[in-house]
C-alpha cells in the first residue's frame, strides 16, 4: 500500500546554490507519516551556517548578470517553465505530500498542487507588467521631468507552514521571481518534502542556481537565523500569529520588509434567505477539508435561529459521510491531522468546548486506530465569550452560533482578533452587499467558500496578518518604489 518507488526526494539534503548539501553538523530530522506514525525520510537539520550559504547564493544571483539583465519577456518564460514541469510531476508532488502531511491524495491533486502550478503560470504574466508612473509633479513641474520604476527588493527570506506546504512556497516564490528578487525558503520542519522537490524541478526547468535555495530544519534555528539576517531585505511569512508577531518584531532591527499570512477563525454565516442545499455542504466542507487545518478555513458557523437546528442536522450528514482514512485510499475525504501534538491539541479543544457548555456532535465514528486522526466534531450552542469561539483550533471542529439579526450576525463576525476571510450564504443582493463591507476580513467569499485565484490578493485583517500576497498587490510586494526627478535643464 505504501509504495515509495516512485518518489524522489533529495534525502537529507538542501539546496544551496545548484548543489545539494547535508547540514555540517551531520544532523537530520525525521520525517513521519501522519497516517501511521512510521518514519519515512530524513531531511537535514540546518543551522545559521547553511543560512549564511544560503543568502549569500541568492545574494550573487540577485546580482548576477544573468539574473539581473534577464529580459521580463524570457523570466516568463522561466516560469511558465516552472508551472509546466511541476504540473507534469503533479501525481508525484501529490503522493508525496499525501505521506508527509497526510492529506487525501486526490484532494493534493485537486488543491494544492494546481494551485502552485497556477501560480507560476499567473506570475509569469507579470513579470512584462511591472510598470512605474510619469508623474505631475506640482510646483516648478515645467522644469522636471519625475516618473517611479518599481525594482526587486532584493533577497526574499520565505517561512511557510505545514498545511499546504507547495502552494504557500509556490505563492511567495513565484511573485517574488516575477518581481526580479531570490529567495532562501525554509519551509516547515514538519513537512518539508514537496517543497524540496519543487526546488529540484525549478533549476530542472532552467531556473538559475541561486534564485531560489532551501534550507530545511528547526523554526527556531533556521528560521531565526534567516529572520535575523542582515543581508535579507524582505520576509514572506506563512505560519502562526505568535510567530508573525516575533517575526514583525525581530524586523525592527534593521526595517526588513515583513509580509504576514497568519492564523483566522473566520465565519461561515447562514442567512435565514440562504440556499440551504448549497449552504449545509459548504459549510461542512469549509471546515473539515484537510482536515480544518486551514488558516481560512470557516471555523465559526453563524446562523439564523430559524434555520439553525436543519442546518447543524444538514451539516452532522454530510460529516458522517465523509470516509476518514489514510491519505493514498481514492475515496478518502478526511486524512490523519499533521501530528500528534495537533491532534492532542485539537481533543483538548473539544474538551474545553464541552467544559463551556458546548454540545459536542461528533459526526463519524469510524477512526483508524493508528495515525493522528480526529473525527469532525461540531461544537453546539457555543458562547461568543467562550474560548473556542475566539481562538484558533485548527482542526475538524466546528463552532455553532445562532443569532437573529443583520446586525448580530455583522457583529459576531467580527467578534474576533483576527481577519482572514468569511463566508456568507445569503441571497439578499443588497443584504450581501451590505454584509460584505461591514464585515471586516481579507476575503469575503458570498455563496461560496475556499475560491483562491492566483488573481485574487489574499490576506487578512487584524491578528491575521500584514500585506495581500498574489495578484497585483502580491507581485508588488516584492518591489521597492524609487523615483525619478530629471531637470529639464541643463
Ligand atoms: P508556525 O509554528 O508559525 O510555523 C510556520 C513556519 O515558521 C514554520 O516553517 C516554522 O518552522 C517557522 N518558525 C517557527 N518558529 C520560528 C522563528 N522563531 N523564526 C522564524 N521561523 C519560525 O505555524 P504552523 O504551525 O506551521 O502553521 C499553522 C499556523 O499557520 C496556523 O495558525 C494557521 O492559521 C497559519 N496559517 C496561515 C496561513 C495564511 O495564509 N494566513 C496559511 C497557512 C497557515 P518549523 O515548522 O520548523 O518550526
Ligand atoms: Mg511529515
Amino acid at each position: 500500500m505504501y509504495n515509495l518507488d516512485n518518489i524522489k526526494a533529495p534525502a537529507g539534503k538542501m539546496l544551496i546554490g545548484s548543489s545539494w548539501v547535508s547540514a555540517q553538523s551531520g544532523e537530520t530530522l525525521a520525517v513521519e507519516n501522519p497516517a501511521n506514525g512510521d518514519i519515512f525520510a530524513q531531511i537535514a537539520s540546518g543551522s545559521a551556517l547553511e543560512v549564511d550559504l544560503a543568502v549569500k547564493s541568492a545574494r550573487a544571483a540577485f546580482e548576477s548578470i544573468e539574473w539581473s539583465r534577464m529580459r521580463p519577456l524570457d523570466r516568463s518564460r522561466l516560469l511558465e517553465q516552472v508551472a509546466l514541469k511541476l504540473e507534469q510531476h503533479a501525481d508525484e508532488l501529490a503522493l508525496l505530500e499525501s505521506y508527509d502531511n497526510g492529506k487525501p491524495k486526490h484532494l493534493a491533486l485537486m488543491v494544492d498542487v494546481p494551485t502552485a502550478v497556477e501560480v507560476f503560470r499567473y506570475m509569469a504574466g507579470w513579470c512584462t507588467k511591472i510598470y512605474g508612473k510619469t508623474l505631475p509633479v506640482s510646483g516648478d513641474g515645467s522644469r522636471y521631468h519625475a516618473y517611479t520604476i518599481r525594482q526587486p527588493v532584493g533577497v526574499i527570506g520565505a517561512i511557510t507552514p505545514w498545511n499546504y506546504p507547495l502552494p504557500m512556497a509556490a505563492w511567495k516564490v513565484a511573485s517574488a521571481m516575477a518581481a526580479g528578487c531570490t529567495v532562501v525558503l525554509k519551509p516547515s520542519e514538519i513537512t518539508s518534502l514537496t517543497t524540496l522537490r519543487m526546488a529540484e524541478l525549478m533549476l530542472d526547468a532552467g531556473v538559475p542556481p541561486g534564485v531560489l535555495n532551501v534550507v530545511t530544519g528547526k523554526g527556531e534555528t533556521v528560521g531565526e537565523a534567516l529572520i535575523t539576517h542582515l543581508d535579507v531585505n524582505k520576509i514572506a511569512f506563512t505560519g502562526s500569529t505568535p510567530v508573525g508577531k516575533h517575526i514583525l518584531r525581530t524586523s525592527a532591527n534593521d526595517l526588513k520588509r515583513v509580509s504576514l499570512e497568519l492564523g483566522g477563525k473566520s465565519p461561515t454565516i447562514i442567512m435565514p434567505d440562504a440556499n440551504l442545499e448549497k449552504a449545509i455542504p459548504d459549510a461542512a466542507m469549509a471546515i473539515f477539508f484537510n482536515s480544518g487545518q486551514t488558516c481560512f478555513a470557516g471555523s465559526r458557523l453563524l446562523c439564523h435561529d430559524s434555520v439553525y437546528d436543519e442546518v447543524i442536522a444538514g451539516i452532522k450528514e454530510v460529516a458522517k459521510n465523509l470516509p476518514i482514512g489514510h491519505g493514498q485510499a481514492a475515496e478518502t475525504m478526511i486524512g490523519p491531522v499533521v501530528n500528534k501534538k495537533q491532534k492532542d491539541r485539537i481533543e483538548n479543544y473539544i474538551r474545553i468546548g464541552q467544559e463551556e457548555g458546548a454540545e459536542a456532535i461528533s459526526a463519524n465514528s469510524k477512526i483508524p486506530e493508528q495515525g493522528y486522526f480526529v473525527a469532525p466534531t461540531i461544537l453546539s450552542g457555543v458562547s461568543p465569550d467562550s474560548r473556542v469561539f475566539n481562538e484558533e483550533i485548527f482542526g475538524p471542529v466546528l463552532t455553532a452560533t445562532k443569532f437573529k439579526t443583520e446586525d448580530e450576525a455583522i457583529a459576531l463576525a467580527n467578534q474576533s482578533c483576527f481577519g482572514l476571510g468569511a463566508n456568507l450564504y445569503c441571497r439578499d443582493g443588497q443584504a450581501s452587499h451590505r454584509m460584505a463591507s461591514a464585515i471586516n476580513a481579507g476575503t469575503v467569499w458570498v455563496n461560496s467558500y475556499f475560491v483562491l485565484d492566483p488573481a485574487m490578493p489574499f490576506g487578512g485583517f487584524k491578528q491575521s496578518g500584514i500585506g495581500r500576497e498574489v495578484g497585483e498587490d502580491g507581485v508588488l510586494m516584492f518591489t521597492e518604489s524609487k523615483s525619478v526627478c530629471m531637470s529639464l535643464e541643463s
